[in-house]
């Protein structure tokens, strides 16, 4: 373990100081060493991953295997396989009045970088941002959730075995190190987690002039249009939903159905979750618990008042709630002001697609957002009249599973992306180049300036 105590913070940023100026993280063979490290310590590590997972979210084995270790073997391959490439000048057009000359962007690494991690997928939501950060050539600290104590004491234990411990370092703790480590020059800020606390981190930030990614989260909405094939829309949207027991930052938050089709599709909907879960979904190994007490009654507080159709049962002993269905809760309620991030599913009708889309556009911008249908011009309104981090048409967040497309949001759901080439490019300065040669050196842009030379500039530009 890096650092058990704030004390020791200052000399551990010192110490990734040291070596990144050493020029050692810079080059392609060591990050690309490093990466397949990344890659072996996941791997060689699945069982107790998966074991951590467990005991601090009863994550099931298929979805810690997913959203969490295959999640990242993935990310590194493609990562290796593009690294080169990347990191090559990135040529740009030379203007007449630069000529003979050439532009291009080089990318360079920024320093040394910090990454918060949230508690919902604790593995991944911490090592797939360091893998953006060491692909750019960066040294990092890594400070995942103190909710999910047990896979962040096993990070904090794995790290130093696997990865150069003079350029990565985990920092494990809650407020008190988070506070120590923000107080810390950082030449980036990689953070993941609720809204209140990325203000905190951003005005950390704002004192050293430290750029920041914020992955926040937000009231994902799902819109059912009625010419959606019911039977496939419920299954995605159920299996978005009920995985990590909603505590998914991209879950469908609420649906928006279209009033025709309310009937069936909730019907087809309740009959989904028994598919999947049984008649007792408490029994199904296949559905996780909620992070802890505090979330669990937050979460049952949400219900208060509302018209529950299925669910709504949960055990604070176990920290089980139910996959629960809300019909038409008051806009105004808690439920539908708050980010829900547990098994609640609210729905809602309308009409009209314009209905839908001023429904969504009255709140704050989403991180994710989903649309069902077959009817491109519904498709076409809600994706175009709308804004969102990332969006799905026909499915749930499938969209993670593409490293081609970032992974950020937009106003209150985040700013920056990462994922792929994002993240390469989120933690690296795209420095603007121009070479000239000593050659053509035509002395029309210097003093003392004339007439003639004023009307040849303006000719050439
Ligand atoms: P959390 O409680 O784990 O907090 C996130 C991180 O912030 C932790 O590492 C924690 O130690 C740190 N932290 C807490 N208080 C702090 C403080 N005062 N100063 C500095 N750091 C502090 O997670 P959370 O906030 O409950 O996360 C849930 C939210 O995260 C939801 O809104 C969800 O949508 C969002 N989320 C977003 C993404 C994404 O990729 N965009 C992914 C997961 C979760």
């Amino acid at each position: 373990m890096d650092a058990k105590n704030a004390n020791s913070i200052p000399d551990i940023v010192t110490r990734l100081r040291n070596t990144y100026a050493t020029g050692k993280t810079r080059s392609a063979q060591w990050r690309i060493q490093q990466l397949q490290q990344v890659k072996k310590m996941t791997l060689d590590n699945e069982e107790k991953i998966r074991a951590a997972l467990e005991a601090d979210l009863g994550k099931c084995q298929q979805e810690a295997w997913t959203a969490e270790i295959s999640y990242i073997s993935t990310e590194v391959d493609h990562t290796i396989k593009h690294l080169k490439k990347w990191m090559k000048p990135r040529k740009v057009k030379t203007p007449l009045v630069a000529q003979p000359g050439k532009s291009y962007l080089q990318p360079e690494p920024l320093g040394v970088a910090l990454i918060i991690g949230a508690w919902n997928y604790p593995w991944q939501l911490v090592i797939a941002p360091y893998v953006a950060a060491l692909s750019a050539g960066n040294c990092a600290i890594l400070k995942p959730s103190e909710l999910a104590e047990n896979t962040s004491r096993l990070m904090a234990e794995l790290v130093p075995k696997y990865l150069d411990g003079d350029a990565v370092a985990v920092v494990e703790g809650g407020v008190e190190e988070s506070t120590e480590l923000l107080k810390q020059r950082f030449d980036h800020i990689l953070y993941t987690g609720g809204e209140a606390v990325g203000k905190i981190v951003m005005r950390a930030a704002a004192e050293h002039l430290t750029p920041v990614t914020l992955e926040l989260g937000g009231k994902s909405p799902c819109v059912v249009d009625k010419s959606a094939n019911l039977d496939v829309t419920v299954s995605r949207i159920a299996w978005c939903k009920w995985m990590n027991a909603g505590q998914t930052c991209v879950a469908p938050d609420y649906i928006l159905v279209d009033e025709s089709i309310k009937e069936a599709f909730i019907e087809k909907l309740q009959a989904k979750i028994t598919d999947f879960y049984g008649e007792q979904p408490a029994d199904s190994k296949d559905y996780a618990r909620i992070i802890n007490t505090r979330h669990w009654a937050r979460i049952m507080g949400l219900l208060d008042g509302q018209n529950v159709i299925t669910g709504g049962e949960g055990d604070e002993q176990t920290r089980y709630i139910a996959p629960t269905l809300v019909l038409e809760p008051d806009p105004e309620s808690t439920l539908m002001q708050q980010e829900i991030f547990g098994p609640v599913l609210p729905i809602l009708t309308y009409r009209k697609t314009e209905e839908a889309v001023h429904f969504i556009n009255q709140r704050s911008k989403p991180l994710a957002m989903y649309v069902f249908s077959k009817d491109k011009l519904v498709t076409h309104a809600v994706l175009h009249q709308t804004s969102a981090g990332n969006v799905c048409v026909n499915d749930g967040m499938m969209f993670m599973t593409n490293q081609d497309l970032p992974f950020g949001g937009v106003g209150t759901s985040g700013m920056g992306s990462y994922c792929g080439q994002a993240g390469f490019d989120t933690f690296s300065h795209l420095k603007a180049v121009m070479e000239r040669s000593f050659a053509l050196d035509v002395d029309i842009r210097y003093p003392p300036y004339t007439e003639k030379k004023l009307k040849m500039l303006k000719m050439m530009v």
